[in-house]
């Protein structure tokens, strides 16, 4: 049985004026694991993520870290780069930020922004990056330290499709390699199936958890993985229990 790495004992969050926004919930994340949380908007996705990330604390129930501050990693929606820095060094900060020597801080970002596919625009600036370089840039300064825990939210919305797609891949080759347990928010049902391991679905907020698929295969996916007919019943599923708990997907 692999460790855990953080989970969720009866969680729930109470926001003053808001009420409910999250809960009861529990969730167990074990190293190496991929999980995507899906569920409408509202329903306290990224407020589980946060709590994940030890960046706020539940009003009630339990929250476990294996994973310390700097074993772990979160990656926003929008790719959030000082403007005033090249790629590598927003890449290089946060091991400057945690004492690394700059020398040794701008190498490994260079390697880390080559792992990326980004090898040619380490001196660019984030205002020259297209919107899917600078979220590979955000990937590879989330991945810089070798983080335990990597939580994403909404990496890829703010992306066209294809780029998606490409970016799935390589979020997964990476996290092969690497192996951090992952959790990523997303309201793409196929995206969800296609990049985890296990799909947890939430129900509308206050959210709760509706159940959960697991889905089969490498973490590297086959060519031709999206229309295997392994695929298409996990997108089913999901997608019922999206249902059945009264949300839709976006
Ligand atoms: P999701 O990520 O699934 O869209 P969120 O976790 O962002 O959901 O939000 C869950 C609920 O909590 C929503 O009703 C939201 O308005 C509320 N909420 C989130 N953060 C705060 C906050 N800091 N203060 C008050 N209410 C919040």
């Amino acid at each position: 049985m692999s460790v855990s790495i953080a989970s969720l004992t009866a969680v729930e969050v109470d926001y003053p004026r808001r009420g409910r926004a999250l809960g009861p919930v529990d969730l167990d994340l074990r190293a190496g694991e991929i999980v995507a949380l899906v569920g409408p908007s509202g329903c306290g996705k990224s407020t589980a993520l946060r709590l994940l990330a030890g960046l706020e604390q539940p009003t009630r129930g339990a929250v476990a870290r294996a994973a310390g501050k700097g074993e772990t990693a979160v990656v926003f929606q929008a790719a959030t780069l000082a403007p005033w820095l090249s790629a590598r060094a927003n890449v290089a900060l946060p091991l400057e930020l945690a004492g690394e020597n700059r020398a040794i801080a701008m190498g490994a970002a260079a390697q880390a922004l080559i792992r990326v596919g980004l090898g040619d625009a380490l001196e660019a600036r984030p205002a020259q990056l297209s919107g899917g370089m600078a979220m590979r840039v955000s990937l590879a300064r989330a991945l810089v330290t070798r983080p335990r825990l990597l939580l994403l939210d909404e990496p890829f919305a703010a992306l066209d499709e294809i780029t998606r797609r490409v970016l799935a891949d390589d979020v997964l080759a990476l996290a092969a390699d690497l192996a951090p347990a992952m959790v990523f928010v997303t309201h793409n049902v196929e995206e969800a199936v296609y990049m985890a391991g296990r799909v947890v679905v939430m129900s509308p907020g206050p959210g709760r958890i509706a159940g959960e698929v697991s889905i089969e295969g490498p973490i590297v996916r086959p060519p031709g993985f999206r229309t295997t007919e392994a695929f298409r019943q996990a997108a089913e599923a999901v997608s019922d229990l999206l249902a059945q708990a009264g949300a839709r997907a976006a």
